[in-house]
């Protein structure tokens, strides 16, 4: 974390009496840096990285902002001055500032916005620590001339200070010596004893149990060595296809320097064995490495795989205080972590001797963040990693098809592990067609005769059962057969979910609820229907159907106490539980050697949405759920219930074919102009009011028409193709009535160019708000 602060220092010290300027930037969107003088009292402690106030804006208010720059070339206009230096030590190095920057010019958004994002809260508040007043005897030569009377509690503290090898805190040793806080203060007084405050460390209370704090909290600083890695190392030899993996990724290990690799291996081929292998490298080089997960994976047993491998390890996951994600990321700054495993936002960890990234699942869209600033960790990631000049790894069994068609193109490097280790059978995928299935008579029923068979068959067998249904709640949809009303969210243009152990209709979007109806409230009549499957009523029929068994749910609504995600797992593993059902928490990363069947209730959930990639996460939860089953010497298979077997991306996944699924899909999105060949940016309008939202997204309509025009050649095509202003698929979403563009180009560079000419000079009028979504995956 040094970089930043010793540029500064080494510019100050340049002319020391040259007037100093700060570039400072805010928390506002596309926006510039803005100058201030930092007055002399200031100049050694302004610096890059650190924040400060200053005047800004209407009314000229103190505003916290950003210093991005320090520098003695006097701006060409008069400036005000900056009022003062919020932090001691800059919060971002220089490689984390030119990264937040880069994601600023890529996400159109400021720069101030993405650092305010990227700094934990408890960072920038300092949560974690405290201020402690220690006390220390007066050194002799600043003793007073004559020696002050002291009273005899006086003399008890004295005697303890005397013995002391070091400060103690006031506070401490008052309570050693038996006598309040005011009898020490009393001996500063008199000159015998000199205070001063200073911020340490306060270990949060969950973090102690962890290795981590344990490890750390005794020792000095300074970058220890790694005791676990020389002593644990892998547990087997890797195999063949293993091996030839690793000769390029160690050999890119070794020589340090930029290389993204792409790491194809289907379920179990023995991806995180490479990650280990190569993290171990890394951090017997005295380097750190980052794992990004997705948070749905950061499973008990993900973690300490990593965690009896590699040393010491934070884990930054979801449900960190903030005093907690600020004490690792000072532990972080410090060298005192070797890997960093997290979500989303790891990618920002403050690494000091950043050696590698990995990103496991790269295809997982929960990579994506959905508010600004709308970025894409693994694009991120992969700046990074050029930044700092390092390999990074991408794993998947189902890459994304951006990151595929990178490797045709060779900008990645592809190492594939085609099969599973030990030679484990991918287990068979068994298409149910339900349109086939016997109906019984009267009942609606999520389980056809065909899976039901196999379940009963699999636990009779001693094994164990996954269901994937991917919708919570009882019924997905509630509406009124005699007049077509459909229950809906009053904010937003969504159905509602009936939850039964809630006994509410519930909004999946914004949480609005209200107590289920039993007639409808437009025409009266009294037959409304609950229909659609979720998990709940699916739980409801196993329950029926398998009297004897132990069935299981897991979903957001049963795991939402802490711990309750780790109870479920623990007694899937030992066997407590015959049958597992639940959303895609349950698809991903799980791995059960017991589990001999895999069940997939509805293959078709999400398939018809209008979104461009439908069929890719079709596929992809497909194959990663279908990853679950045969993970053991039982094998085992799946079943996928669905209305259309035939549809390509469920008959590949059936045949564990990515390949041609791949091959397939880039044809339509060619065919389309879709990414990877095209560069997409959406642009959402929303206001309360229609009118207001509709006329901002004429007035940017007309925008970018001239934009447009400014940026093609005379005689040729538009260079930037602007589909919309037309309303967003959900229209209405927590009150706002949402407008939206598509704009698509060949490449970013004119599609930034034509949304930075517009949108800088937008300016919406009161109540209308504008987002930006660069490269974006949702389409609702
Ligand atoms: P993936 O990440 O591709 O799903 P893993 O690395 O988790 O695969 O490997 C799957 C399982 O096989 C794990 O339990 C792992 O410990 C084990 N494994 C990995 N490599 C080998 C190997 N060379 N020999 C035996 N078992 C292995
Ligand atoms: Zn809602």
């Amino acid at each position: 974390m040094n970089t930043a602060t010793e540029t500064t220092v080494a510019h100050a010290s340049t002319s020391d009496s040259a007037p100093l300027y700060a570039d400072v930037v805010f928390d506002r969107p596309l926006d510039h840096a803005y100058s201030y003088a930092v007055p002399d009292e200031l100049r050694s402690r302004v610096g890059v990285g650190k924040r400060v106030e200053c005047s800004f804006g209407r009314g000229d208010k103190g505003t916290v902002g950003y210093v991005i720059r320090v520098t003695d070339s006097a701006p060409l206009r008069e400036v005000k001055p900056l009022s003062k230096v919020i932090d001691d030590d800059a919060l971002l190095d220089d490689e984390l500032l030119k990264l937040t920057r880069w994601m600023a010019d890529y996400y159109l958004c400021g720069w101030g916005q993405v650092l305010s994002a990227v700094l934990p809260a408890g960072v920038r508040d300092k949560a974690g620590t405290r201020e402690v007043v220690f006390v220390e005897p007066m050194p002799k030569d600043k003793l007073p001339k004559f020696f002050p009377t002291v009273t005899a509690k006086q003399k008890q503290v004295l005697d303890l200070v005397k013995k002391a090898t070091e400060p103690m805190e006031q506070a401490v040793l008052a309570k050693a010596a038996g006598v309040s806080v005011g009898i020490v203060s009393g001996l500063v007084g008199k000159g015998l004893l000199r205070k001063f405050s200073e911020r340490v460390e306060r270990l949060p209370a969950g973090l102690v149990e962890m290795d981590l704090a344990s490890r750390v909290s005794d020792d000095t600083g300074a970058t220890p060595p790694n005791p676990s890695v020389d002593t644990l190392g892998s547990p087997f030899d890797m195999n063949a296809d293993q091996l030839r993996a690793w000769e390029p990724i160690r050999a890119a290990v070794e020589a340090g320097g930029f290389k993204p690799f792409l790491l194809y291996g289907v379920t179990g081929s023995g991806k995180t064995e490479l990650y280990l292998q190569a993290i171990e490298r890394v951090v017997k080089q005295g380097k750190e490495a980052i794992v990004l997960v997705p948070e749905i994976s950061l499973t008990p047993q993900t973690i300490e795989r990593f965690r009896g491998r590699c040393g010491r390890v934070a884990v930054l996951h979801s449900n960190l205080t903030d005093a907690e994600r600020a004490t690792y990321w000072r532990q972080i700054a410090a060298g005192k972590v070797q890997v960093v495993v997290g979500a989303r936002s790891a990618v920002f960890a403050p690494t000091r001797n950043l050696g590698l990234i990995v990103i496991d699942e790269e295809h997982e869209t929960s990579f994506k963040q959905e508010s600004t600033p709308r970025y894409h960790a693994r694009d991120v990631a992969v700046m990074r990693a050029r930044l700092a000049n390092v390999p990074i790894l991408l794993g998947s069994a189902t890459p994304s098809l951006e990151s595929w068609q990178a490797a045709v193109d060779a900008s990645y490097t592809i190492l594939n592990l085609p099969s599973r280790v030990e030679n484990r059978p991918m287990p068979k995928v068994q298409l149910v067609d339900l349109k086939h299935e016997p109906k019984t008579p009267g009942k609606f029923y999520a389980i056809g005769a065909t899976l039901e068979h196999g379940i009963r068959e699999a636990v009779k067998a001693g094994g164990q059962v996954i269901l994937l249904l991917n919708r919570r709640g009882y019924s997905t949809h509630v509406h009124c057969p005699a007049c077509g009303h459909v229950a809906q969210c009053i904010h937003c243009d969504l159905g509602l979910t009936f939850h039964r152990t809630k006994a509410a209709l519930l909004c999946h979007h914004c949480g609005w609820d209200t107590p289920p109806i039993t007639k409808c409230p437009k025409c009266g009549d009294p037959a409304v229907r609950y229909q659609g499957f979720g998990t709940e009523k699916l739980q409801a029929e196993l329950e029926e159907k398998f009297p004897a068994f132990v069935i299981q749910r897991m979903d957001s609504d049963t795991t939402s106490k802490a711990g309750s995600h780790r109870r479920i797992l623990d007694a899937f593993k030992e066997g407590l539980i015959h049958v597992l059902l639940g959303t895609q928490m349950i698809a991903k990363g799980l791995d059960f050697p017991n589990v001999t069947l895999v069940g997939v209730v509805n293959a078709d959930v999400g398939l018809h949405l209008p979104d461009f990639r439908a069929a890719e996460r079709t596929f992809q939860i497909l194959a990663q759920v279908a990853g679950r089953a045969g993970r053991g010497e039982k094998g085992g298979k799946v079943m996928v219930q669905t209305y259309t077997p035939e549809h390509p991306c469920i008959a590949l996944a059936a045949k564990h074919d990515y390949g041609s699924f791949a091959k397939l899909e880039l044809a339509f999105r060619k065919e389309h102009q879709y990414p990877p060949y095209q560069r997409l940016a959406r642009v959402i309008v929303r206001s309360e009011k229609e009118q207001a939202a509709n006329d901002f997204a004429e007035t940017l309509a007309g925008g970018f028409k001239q934009a447009v025009a400014r940026q093609s050649k005379p005689g040729e095509p538009p260079a930037v193709r602007v589909l919309g202003p037309a309303e967003c698929p959900v229209f209405k979403l927590q009150d706002y009535y949402r407008f939206h563009f598509q704009l698509q180009a060949e490449n970013s560079g004119v599609l930034h160019a034509v949304l930075r000419e517009v949108l800088t000079i937008a300016k919406p009028s009161g109540g209308v708000e504008y987002q930006v979504d660069v490269d974006p995956y949702s389409m609702m």
